[in-house]
């Protein structure tokens, strides 16, 4: 969103965003509304979105994708939530994929990107979260025991989203006991799991019914049987990979709230200027202004901390700490302007028709998820500022 009369901000891919936006309106409140009531997944849109190229923005060019740079994939994601649609039923593809185009053998590469790019497979499922270790990455208990040309793994995951929608996932599962690691962030490795061949046998899923509509599930490995070839690197390197994914994760999760907080805004603005009580718009008292114009302010600050973490990515520069601050930065600000929302709208916003108490509870996730804010914080204090590591 740019305040009336100004030009759109240099490299925000208009044309993108516009060919975005126009997808979006074919999904309109009414269809999110029915899928958050039956706890569906969004099928038609995530079709749409795949035919239009736009999942495989990120994929190189000689993999059938479109190769753009990340900024570009972080419009696409905010113009989907600004739309009033949502991402996370398909976000996880542009940055899994992301792996086995850093780390993955050629013949990975020329097995699954191409298939992935033109819709014929989907790599939507995560599974790194487990339910003793949370955010404790490295205590992660899942194994995965070389017999000959396989690994045979066993363990259970949480809220491994998507999976009951995927071809494939990316799982990290542990192929030495931590205390046989030379270093505590090795011991831990990367697989291509093909759930086509593996769903019957040796993964067990189950919903987790959320707060929001979410496919998420539990996930146990029962002696599930991985060749060895879709091992993703080399085996005990798998931590690393996947950080190495997570800047491109937390970039891009900002600008799906950047996209909510314009979305919020929007909404708030346009019911603070039609709804009249005591013979004016409410949105003539300054009560009711100042909350939305403070949340535009905030937004739009965030939203110049992603676009920074985004151009140092795709500069190929550190951006640990700027990806960082922009996903802090933008939760907030999109939480922020949730929240502002719902007041401006009083008793309406809580009323399921006007789609703001379904947005308010789809933005809450992004304080916790894919990192909780108190992580964030951690890596700041720790990482940038010098101080003691606290855990
Ligand atoms: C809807 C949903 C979808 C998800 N999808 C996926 C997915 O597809 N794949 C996947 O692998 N994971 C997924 N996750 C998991 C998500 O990444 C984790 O929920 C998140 O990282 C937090 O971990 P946790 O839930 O185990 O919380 P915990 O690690 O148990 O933490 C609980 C609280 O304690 C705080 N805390 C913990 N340690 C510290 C500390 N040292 N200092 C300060 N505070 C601390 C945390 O910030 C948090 O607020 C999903 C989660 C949800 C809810």
């Amino acid at each position: 969103m740019n305040a009336p009369g100004q030009p759109p901000d240099a490299g925000s891919f208009e044309d993108i965003r516009a060919s975005v936006r126009a997808l979006c309106q074919a999904f309109p409140g009414e269809y999110w509304r029915g899928l958050d009531a039956e706890r569906a997944y969004p099928a038609a849109f995530v079709k749409a979105l795949t035919e239009a190229g736009f999942l495989a923005a990120l994929i190189p060019e000689d993999y059938g994708g479109s190769g753009l740079p990340l900024a570009a994939a972080a419009a696409i994601l905010e113009e989907i939530h600004a739309s009033g649609c949502n991402g996370a039923a398909c976000h996880a593809q542009m940055y899994t994929m992301g792996t086995i185009l850093r780390h993955g053998s050629d013949a990975q590469k020329a097995r699954y990107l191409p298939d992935i790019a033109r819709g014929a497979l989907r790599l939507q499922a995560f599974g790194v979260t487990e339910p003793t270790s949370g955010t404790d990455t490295l205590s992660l208990r899942t194994t995965a025991v070389r017999q000959g040309d396989r690994y045979v793994v066993n363990g259970q995951k949480i809220w491994t989203s998507r999976i009951e929608h995927s071809d494939l996932m990316l799982l990290l599962a542990r192929t030495a006991p931590r205390d046989k690691a030379k270093k505590r962030t090795e011991g831990l490795s990367v697989f291509i799991v093909d759930l086509r061949e593996g769903a019957s046998h040796g993964i067990s899923i189950r919903p987790i019914k959320t707060m929001m509509n979410h496919a998420t599930t539990e996930v146990f490995f029962d002696d599930l049987s991985v060749p060895a070839e879709n091992l993703i690197g080399a085996e005990g390197q798998g931590f690393r990979y996947i950080l190495a994914g997570m800047n491109a994760e937390r970039i891009l999760i900002a600008a799906e709230c950047i996209g909510d907080a314009k979305w919020f805004i929007d909404k708030a603005s346009s019911y603070a200027k039609e709804r009249v009580l005591f013979d004016r718009p409410i949105g003539q008292n300054q009560g009711v202004q100042f909350p939305i114009a403070r949340a535009y302010a905030q937004m739009r600050a965030a939203e110049l901390m992603v676009a920074r973490a985004a151009a140092l990515y795709d500069a190929g520069e550190n951006c640990g700490a700027e990806a960082n601050m922009a996903k802090l930065l933008a939760a907030d600000a999109s939480w922020a302007a949730a929240d502002m929302c719902v007041q401006t709208h009083g008793g309406f916003g809580f009323a399921e028709e006007f789609d703001v108490e379904r947005k308010f509870r789809e933005n809450r996730l992004y304080q916790v998820a894919p990192i909780s804010t108190n992580l964030v914080l951690s890596y700041l204090a720790e990482h940038v500022l010098g101080l003691p590591r606290s855990y």
